[in-house]
């Protein structure tokens, strides 16, 4: 579903990621976990065409999105990023728009859907996030869980094959990160392929098929949970665990 192969990035000459090899398979999830600056925002952003790369290739759905520094040509790019969801930190709702519209908008004028059938879809997916009762609220009423809630259910409604998260509920009081994550499970266990940024080590114990872990720009390991979390290979994950754990 995403093949990476090589993928090189830098700013200026600062080296983000040094050469990641990488899969992740249909219906896979993935979590990445690594320190601050270990190119984990950069790597998911190589993975929607959000950045272009030095070198090396990305594959989604056996289109090539990156190519040694080459990015599709817009108008494909814009077909491919259809197909790749993308929730991060902050919510980024269109303020001036209602939950519904929020969630319409997209397929409407992205797809081309008519506006009965854009609106047939968000009441499932905002039934699906729990917020049917919201449609029509307007995104300043609502919760910082409520408002992630949404941006995912947005971001579901391009109907896209692989899901992309950033740290989705880093900006949410403790209280309200359990909601998010219960739809980020139950995504999971609809088989929709994701791969999440997070700090949440519970999540990734409970939900991971894989966790890759990323330090300096490579991906210095990557295994199943238990492999992971309680037998890592490389020093610097036993590092990096025992602070966060
Ligand atoms: P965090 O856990 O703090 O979110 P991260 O693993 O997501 O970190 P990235 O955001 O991918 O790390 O950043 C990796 C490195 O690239 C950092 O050193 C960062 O300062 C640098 N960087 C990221 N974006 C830019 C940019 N637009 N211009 C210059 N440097 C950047
Ligand atoms: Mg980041």
């Amino acid at each position: 579903m995403i093949r990476i192969r090589g993928l090189q990035k830098s700013y200026g000459d600062h080296a983000v990621l040094r050469g990641i090899d990488f899969d992740v398979l249909p219906s896979q999830v993935v979590v990445v976990i690594g320190p601050s600056g270990s190119g984990k925002s950069t790597l998911l952003r190589c993975c929607n065409g959000l950045e272009v790369s030095q070198g090396g290739t990305v594959e989604i759905c056996g289109q090539t999105l990156q190519d040694n520094g080459k990015l599709l040509p817009e108008a494909e790019l814009n077909h491919l990023r259809m197909q790749v969801g993308m929730v991060f930190q902050g919510f980024n709702l269109f303020p001036h728009l209602s939950v519904l519209d929020n969630v319409t908008i997209g397929p409407r004028k992205l797809r081309g859907m008519s506006r009965e059938a854009a609106n047939a879809l968000a009441a499932d997916l905002l039934a699906k996030v729990g917020l049917a009762q919201k449609m029509s609220a307007m995104p300043a009423s609502l919760s910082g869980g409520q408002k992630q809630r949404v941006a995912i259910a947005r971001a579901l409604a391009m109907q896209p094959k692989v899901m992309l998260f950033d740290e989705p509920t880093s900006a949410l009081d403790p209280e309200l990160v359990g909601e998010v994550l219960q739809v980020m499970k139950l995504l999971a266990r609809e088989g929709m392929t994701m791969m999440v940024v997070t700090h949440e080590m519970g999540f990734a114990r409970d939900v991971a098929d894989v966790v890759a872990v990323m330090d300096g720009g490579v991906i210095l390991e990557s295994g199943s949970p238990e492999v992971i979390f309680s037998q890592p290979r490389e020093p610097r994950t036993r590092e990096f665990l025992q602070a966060v754990l």
